[in-house]
């Protein structure tokens, strides 16, 4: 038989780490009661395992810990300039998670964080009582902005949460980004229309090279074709673009490939952009020594990195004409640096 997502994800994570002050926590509980199998060590803070030094980010993809934290402070933070606020009066995005189930070798969080373990911040409801204050404004939180929330739901149910919170807040809409292929934890929600599931998208090679543990691209087709039928607002990203090679066969096929299975009217967005790190993260990146992306010779301006003007344009130009086939331009969102 083959093995559920939650039982996969209680045997990822070998270890489960507990802050000593939310062990009575109901969430604590209910998620501790899954690792079963797992070894519970007691911390007094997440910093303790996450923050250690010497840590081999490499090392611990392929055996990641779960740490369970409350969080102080902040967990809402402005968008920020390299992603699209759609036009919303406020644009924030939540930050509940620190670390990814997946391993993309592009990711800017293995510049941002010192480890690849996963903190899950179990005090979500600060959270909420963090962005009351801003409900009387049009208003997008993005919920899985830097993890992938949807990949951990069986585990978490901050998904649901979420999406219990926006059904009360006419005025608040949210963006759920994903690769994940988990529609199942979807299946028993009602579908809101300030709700808009956000699949990532890559050709199949690119998946294969550098987006580690994801689901196939069929898989995430799937997904997608089950969430629309299902009553979701969906947008599809191919972003971040990775400049191979093969970059003039593996992304217009992919654009066609997406559209031979998915009625483009059924889409609210196709966002198109290419690869964009900060200097510094892809400084720590290129330390790590992990992938050729980190090595490419990007431009660098203001802090950001990107790929040289002439290719950024040509990237955007030649997915824009192919997916002009499919879709009137104002359902084609392109990111460029400005
Ligand atoms: S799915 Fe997103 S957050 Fe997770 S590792 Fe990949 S790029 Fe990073």
């Amino acid at each position: 038989m083959k093995p559920s997502s939650k039982h996969l994800l209680t045997r990822l994570f070998s270890h489960l780490y507990i802050e000593r002050s939310i062990l009575d926590h109901p969430k604590t509980h209910k998620i501790r009661a899954k690792f079963s199998e797992s070894q519970v060590i007691v911390i007094d803070h997440y910093k303790e395992v996450f923050n250690r030094s010497s840590q081999s980010f490499a090392a611990q993809s392929n055996s990641k810990k779960l740490i369970l934290a409350r969080k102080e402070g902040k967990f809402l933070h402005e968008g920020s300039q390299y992603s699209d606020g759609f036009e919303h009066e406020q644009f924030f995005y939540a930050s509940s998670v620190m670390g990814c189930l997946y391993d993309c070798d592009y990711c800017y969080l293995q510049g941002l964080y010192p480890s690849a373990n996963t903190v899950l911040f179990i005090n979500l409801e600060d959270a909420f009582e963090q962005l009351r204050p801003y409900l009387g404004k049009d208003t997008l939180v993005a919920t899985s902005y830097d993890t992938d929330t949807l990949a951990i739901e069986s585990l978490t149910h901050q998904t649901r949460e979420w999406l219990e919170f926006a059904a009360e807040y006419e005025q608040l809409h949210l963006e759920i980004r994903t690769k994940s292929a988990n529609i199942n934890a979807l299946k028993s929600i009602t579908p809101n229309s300030r709700v808009t599931l956000a699949w990532t998208l890559s050709p199949q090679e690119i998946i294969d090279r550098y987006e580690h543990t994801t689901p196939s691209l069929e898989k995430r087709l799937n997904a997608v074709i089950e969430a629309i039928a299902l009553g979701w607002k969906v947008r599809l990203c191919i972003d971040p673009v990775i400049y191979t090679e093969n970059f003039d066969i593996l992304y217009p096929t992919l654009i066609d490939r997406i559209f031979s299975l998915i009625d483009p009217k059924a889409i609210e967005h196709l966002t198109l952009g290419s690869f964009r790190m900060s200097q510094n993260h892809l400084r720590a990146l290129k330390k790590l020594r992990r992938s050729d992306v980190a090595f490419y010779p990007y431009a660098v301006s203001h802090d950001m990195a990107t790929y040289p003007e002439s290719i950024e344009t040509y990237i955007l130009e030649q997915l824009g004409i192919k997916a002009d086939e499919y879709l009137p331009q104002e359902r084609i969102r392109t990111w460029q640096r400005q």
